[in-house]
């Protein structure tokens, strides 16, 4: 009897200790627009909560994960990720995808599960909290910002609108800027103008067909909480590196706002959430990026070599000053592999990790792990195997969402249809080398999959492709 109390007691402390001393892991996700995080959020937290299948993830194959539940996030001042509703979405019928991020959003899991330790295993079960933050991968693209003068932007961003892939989309903006005198005084109605054509350039750049990556200011394209604020009003101006500013100029007033809009937006992002995370995940839209073509799979290149600068930046600068603690794994994840046929995952997968390589080598980045994977978090298609002329045809099949259009045929969002998507073109010494008009991969936007009401209520899990995976490289380690 006494011996039970004590093992009872040595347990409860044990447990305690676990909640005490196991520090939170804080999983960032984050990638541009329309990568797929709020669907990656909701289907992960799904499949952990329902005990979906995951048998890549250790912890959960092996029989070691006992419970996991949510609880109340610890940061007040953040919002909490809308999993109810966005999982609401998911599994309604007929079936749709959810809201995507717009902003920064929180939410707690906590698992409960055996140690694999016989010591740890002595003290009862352990818990892990993992604190998810959602955010927008546009405002890491921020951080180079903060070494630059406003003229050296003005310089940079002005140039990179004259490229050829971007500047028929400033075309409205430069009208703009050639009629600007910005030595004239600064008046509010000639930054909200220029600011909104700037902004309209940037959206453009980013927009489907053409989906660019390396567009700043970040929170043009997204502004979170600051949807219309003075802090958004300002743009470049054609004015030469290392010019004083005249007193009383549209000059002053962009440069000061430029100089607001780092200290006030961009560095709160970086000190009060960014450097508070442990590991991350850089979720990818490789497929749109390859359809389009090679210059816009450069420009995501860029975009992740911005990226990776984040997480490794130089000694000397302001983020490595204020990081306390290092992301020790990062995970670059291409999304909606269900687009294409499981024979074409290892090319999507090599595609991506080409490219984080050349990322990697470019940002002279070392240190964290960093490791590559193709996934669908949700699996919204199936394989089929259809026959073309005696040949037979690797083929997905699927509902399209209503207005989907494909060879002149628009879809009502009801009748499921076979696709042949192609295949990518393969890799060859290393390099895949994607046709100038864009990979010919036949892309079409699908109905998330059904998902059935098992018995007692219960809601079966989500089907994915690799989301186990992600999820073992990704806090795996720290259920051991
Ligand atoms: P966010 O802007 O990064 O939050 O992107 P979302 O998570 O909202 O995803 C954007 C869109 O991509 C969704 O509305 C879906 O159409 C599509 N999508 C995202 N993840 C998947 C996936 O795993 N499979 C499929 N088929 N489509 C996906």
């Amino acid at each position: 009897m006494i011996f039970d109390d004590i093992l009872g007691l040595a347990r409860s402390a044990g447990a305690m200790a676990e909640g005490w001393i196991t520090p939170p892991v804080r999983l960032g996700v984050t990638g541009l627009s329309r990568a797929g995080k709020t669907v990656f959020i909701t289907a992960l937290v799904h499949n952990l909560l329902q005990g979906g299948r995951l048998p890549f993830f250790a912890a959960s194959a092996q029989g070691r994960l006992i419970r996991v539940f949510l609880e109340p996030q610890p940061d007040d001042d953040v919002p909490r990720f809308a999993y109810e509703d966005h999982l609401a979405t998911l599994t309604s019928t007929p079936p749709g995808w959810p809201e995507s991020t717009r902003r920064i959003s929180q939410l707690r899991l906590t698992l409960e599960y055996e140690p694999l330790g016989l010591l740890r295993r002595q003290m009862g079960t352990a818990r892990q909290h993992i604190d998810i933050v959602d955010y927008p991968g546009e405002w890491l693209l921020d951080l180079p910002l903060l070494r630059q003068s406003y003229e050296d932007w003005s310089q940079d961003a002005i140039a990179q609108s004259r490229e050829p892939q971007r500047a028929a989309f400033a075309a409205e903006w430069h009208g703009f800027l050639a009629g600007c005198d910005s030595a004239a005084p600064g008046v509010e109605t000639a930054a909200m103008q220029g600011a909104e054509l700037f902004t309209a350039y940037l959206r453009r750049c980013r927009s489907e067909p053409n989906l660019l990556s390396t567009l700043t200011p970040g929170r043009m394209l997204m502004p979170g909480d600051l949807q219309g604020s003075p802090a958004l009003t300002f743009m470049p101006l054609d004015v030469a590196r290392g010019t004083a500013a005249p007193h009383g100029s549209l000059h002053t007033m962009m440069a000061r706002r430029f100089e607001a809009y780092k200290s006030h937006v961009v560095k709160p992002f970086f000190r009060d959430h960014f450097a508070r995370l442990d590991r991350q995940i850089v979720l990818v839209d490789v497929l749109s990026a390859i359809n389009v073509g090679p210059s816009a799979l450069a420009d995501l290149e860029r975009a992740m070599t911005a990226v990776l600068q984040c997480f490794r930046p130089g000694t000397n600068s302001w983020l490595s000053s204020i990081l306390g603690k290092r992301i020790d794994r990062i995970l670059f994840a291409a999304t909606k592999a269900d687009h294409i046929h499981h024979t074409s995952h290892d090319r999507l997968e090599a595609i991506l990790r080409h490219s984080v390589h050349k990322a990697i080598d470019r940002a002279l980045f070392a240190g964290a792990e960093v490791k590559a994977v193709a996934l669908a978090a949700v699996r919204a298609t199936r394989e089929i195997e259809a026959q073309e002329n005696g040949e037979a045809l690797n083929c997905i099949a699927g509902i399209p969402l209503p207005g989907e259009r494909l060879d002149g045929q628009t879809f009502d969002g009801r009748q499921e249809i076979a696709l042949f998507p192609g295949d990518l073109p393969p890799e060859r010494d290393g390099t895949v080398t994607i046709p100038e008009e864009g990979a010919g991969v036949r892309f079409l936007r699908f109905r998330p999959p059904a998902v059935r009401m098992t018995g007692f209520g219960a809601r079966a899990s989500i089907p994915h492709i690799r989301l186990d995976r992600a999820i073992e490289f990704l806090i795996g380690d720290r259920l051991e």
